[in-house]
């Protein structure tokens, strides 16, 4: 408690913030200790503050309101300068979206030294853009400015580094082989503002060495970012391993309910980068949230933030399970004489499987798992491929992935339609590709299915 009467309200009201601050922070060390279930299932909501604020709910509360309402001018002026947490307006920030932020960072810093904070947004492609965006200003005229990326990244993200970044005179770099690290060093000048690689792929898997693409990028005194939605943090954590930033499209697995669309950077404090300012780089998520984001307006809805703390909570069992089905499928499917070849990190022949083997574990148990994606081509032509596609009964056909559903998608018509051959050919995605999500499904109702299609081609 404060108790010096001579204070003014405005004081009054920092210094309270400053008590609750610290009180705050103290809680959050104590949940950086718990395990990756407990965290996963009750983020920073406490019995404490369910009797507090909550109204006794088990449930962190949802608050779908626009705007914060203040007691009086002073703690208005406090909170818009930035000088209390607040919330003000939920374009730039909202109670339920905070929950799933805190939890967010906690599961991808989960095991980490380093702390980090997340930012939610609209969508992942929005989330992609707002961690990029902040590296690629501009610091005099004609300046030209390049970054550096893993060439197997999702078709929307080719699209924004390829066609509006070049607009606004950024230009990608393709990492044909990101596995390889010289190739990464080759594409790397003065005017490389970052490293960005997908971690696995979508769809085809690739995995790169994250700890040597990050020394690298350190070496250049820039950040690597890494969009590790097809892993979710039950399997990677790329901060561990030396990354500054991780995209998420929550979209995908960790909303594998499938009900809403949402996605979130999540950014190491003191993350490297010479072309930020100091107060950027300290701590890049909260700065990202009330600059650049706040004028921009990508934020998530409440009601999505809600969905997405819901599924959350059973993340790793459920990767667990899809993960295990999916390795049944895959083994099924490499066996069949009718699919040519079958993308799976999780089997032996999968070129990256010794890479993946060393990234993608199981947190806590630090068993092998490899996800619930995968990707198989059909032993003939275009049009076998579309048959086969249009004779699945129980497979949803769909561009989608990470549902608790199995959905499947044929990447050369429908992801990866809009990039054209040339840059499918680069992406490596023929018109044979069926990509397939396993769901939670039992796999051998799963099977069954595949089986019936692929006895129609
Ligand atoms: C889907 C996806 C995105 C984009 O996310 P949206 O939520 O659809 O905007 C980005 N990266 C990967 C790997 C994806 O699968």
């Amino acid at each position: 408690m404060v108790v010096d009467t001579e204070i003014t309200r405005f004081e009054r009201y920092l210094a309270d913030a400053r008590e609750a601050g610290e009180k705050r922070a103290e809680l959050r060390r104590t949940v950086r200790g718990l395990k990756f279930d407990t965290i996963a299932v009750h983020g920073m909501y406490s019995v404490e503050e369910a009797f507090s604020s909550g109204q006794g709910g088990i449930i962190e509360g949802i608050y779908p309101s626009t705007s914060q309402a203040y007691r009086d001018s002073d703690e208005m002026e406090a909170g818009l300068s930035y000088q209390i947490p607040t919330w003000c307006y939920s374009r730039i920030h909202n109670p339920t979206v905070y929950a799933l932020e805190e939890t967010l960072a906690l599961l991808e810093s989960y095991g980490c030294e380093a702390d980090a904070t997340a930012l939610c947004t609209s969508s992942g492609m929005s989330a992609i853009k707002q961690a990029v965006e902040p590296f690629l200003a501009f610091s005099g005229p004609g300046e030209p400015i390049n970054f550096v990326a893993g060439a197997q990244v999702y078709g929307g993200t080719f699209q924004l580094f390829n066609i509006r970044m070049r607009e606004r005179g950024a230009t990608a770099r393709w990492v044909k082989q990101p596995w390889q690290i010289e190739e990464w060093e080759e594409q790397i000048d003065d005017s490389t503002r970052f490293l960005y690689a997908e971690m696995p792929s979508n769809p085809t898997q690739v995995c790169f060495d994250i700890k040597a693409v990050a020394e690298l990028a350190h070496k250049y005194e820039i950040p690597l970012i890494v969009d590790s939605t097809v892993a979710t943090p039950a399997l990677l954590r790329p901060l561990e391993h030396g990354a500054d930033i991780v995209v998420q499209s929550l979209t995908k697995t960790i909303g594998s309910g499938g009900f809403s669309l949402g996605g979130a950077l999540i950014a190491r404090h003191n993350l490297v980068s010479r072309h930020l300012e100091d107060e950027a780089r300290a701590d890049f998520g909260t700065w990202v949230k009330l600059w650049p984001f706040r004028d921009s307006g990508p934020c998530m809805s409440p009601y999505s933030a809600f969905l997405f703390l819901n599924d959350l909570r059973s993340l790793r069992m459920k990767v667990e399970v899809m993960s295990k089905n999916t390795f049944k499928v895959a083994q099924y499917l490499d066996g069949h004489a009718k699919v040519e070849s079958v993308d799976y990190l999780g089997l032996p022949n999968h070129q990256h499987h010794q890479l993946a083997s060393r990234y993608l574990k199981m947190v806590d148990d630090g068993a092998e798992t490899f996800g619930h994606l995968m990707a198989f081509t059909i032993r003939g032509s275009a049009e076998d491929t579309r048959r086969f596609f249009d004779g699945l009964i129980r497979v949803f056909r769909a561009t989608d992935l990470g549902r608790i559903k199995s959905v499947a998608t044929i990447p050369a018509i429908s992801t990866h339609q809009q990039q054209g051959e040339e840059g499918r050919d680069l992406a490596g995605i023929p018109p044979t590709m069926v990509r397939l999500c396993v769901g939670a499904e039992h796999p051998d109702d799963v099977i069954a299915d595949l089986d019936q299609a692929l006895a129609g081609i």
